[in-house]
């Protein structure tokens, strides 16, 4: 018993070990990853269940490393909020999505779906960036949604309130993100400007498991209608899925079922936008 303790604690530490580099990696080549062109985005569609329309492109960062490949997003994004280059991250990303979309935008009736750290809602700058992009493109501010995650919100500070209370103000949309992922507290949901909520994929899987989860997301979707708020449905996988959903009058889903995140020219073809 005891080698084999021995055994686990080495196997894990070089876990340990292993993410410490990567992190150490990620800490030290984030900031010069943007000059060298490793980031780039790929997009989701998100779809209206009444037409099966695309109503907004969620835009997705990723980082192709030279050495690394791929490194997920939930594991730099992480790191960029704790060194503050989620500032500088997330100013690129918002400016790269408005001017690779802006042509499509324009051309049909979609908007595109931004995620925000709460981080970025703490400089003014930010309202400043966001309406300099978007005066020149020509884009009109209701086509852009922001996304902030609930783990977010209900941490949120009067500053990050204002912003969000501003940027509403100028049209943009405000989703929340990862509804349900086990904050309890629902009293935030007053307290701030929201247009969207967004089901964590978690609890649309559970359906599947027990039908009392069926239930579950069908009070989620009325007290969001009640509240004047529009669904979106996260990770659709299955046509079971996407039916059930149809049916609870969820607004949007988003998932595998459609698409994964893809390339904006792959989506673009796809879809004929
Ligand atoms: P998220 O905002 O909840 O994004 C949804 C994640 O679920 C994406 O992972 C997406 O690829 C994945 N997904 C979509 N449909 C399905 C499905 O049907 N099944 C399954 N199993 N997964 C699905 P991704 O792209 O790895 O992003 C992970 C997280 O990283 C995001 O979660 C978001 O919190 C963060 N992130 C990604 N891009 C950005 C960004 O530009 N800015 C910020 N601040 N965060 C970002
Ligand atoms: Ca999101
Ligand atoms: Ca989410
Ligand atoms: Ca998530």
């Amino acid at each position: 018993l005891a080698k084999e303790k021995e055994r686990e604690f080495y196997l894990y530490s070089k876990e340990v070990a292993k993410q410490f580099e990567v992190g150490l990696i990620v800490r030290e080549q984030l900031p010069s990853a943007i000059e060298k062109g490793q980031l780039y985005l790929l997009y989701q569609p998100i779809v209206s269940t009444r037409d099966v329309r695309v109503r907004e492109l969620e835009a997705l960062v990723r980082w192709n490393h030279p050495e690394l490949g791929n490194i997920p997003p939930s594991l730099f994004i992480s790191v960029a909020e704790r060194t503050g280059d989620i500032v500088r991250l997330g100013e690129w990303i918002l400016r790269k999505a408005v001017r690779e979309c802006s042509e499509l935008i324009k051309r049909n009736p979609v908007g595109i779906s931004i995620n925000l750290s709460a981080k970025q809602l703490k400089e003014d700058e930010f309202l400043e960036i966001i309406e300099a992009v978007v005066s020149e493109y020509g884009i009109p501010t209701g086509r852009i949604q922001f996304e902030i995650t609930e783990r977010e919100l209900v941490e949120a500070t009067a500053e990050n309130i204002n912003i969000l209370v501003k940027l509403k103000d100028k049209g943009f949309s405000i989703a929340i993100d990862d509804f349900g992922t086990g904050y309890s507290s629902l009293s935030y949901l007053t307290k701030f400007p929201i247009d969207t909520l967004k089901i964590d994929m978690e609890i649309i899987r559970s359906m599947e498991e027990n039908l009392r989860n069926v239930d579950l997301v069908a009070a989620i979707i009325e007290m969001a209608h009640t509240l004047g708020m529009d669904v979106i449905a996260e990770g659709v996988e299955t046509e079971k899925e996407f039916q059930t959903l149809r049916l609870l009058r969820c607004d949007f889903v988003q998932g595998y079922y459609f698409s994964p995140p893809a390339k904006l020219e792959e989506l673009r073809a796809m879809l004929s936008l």
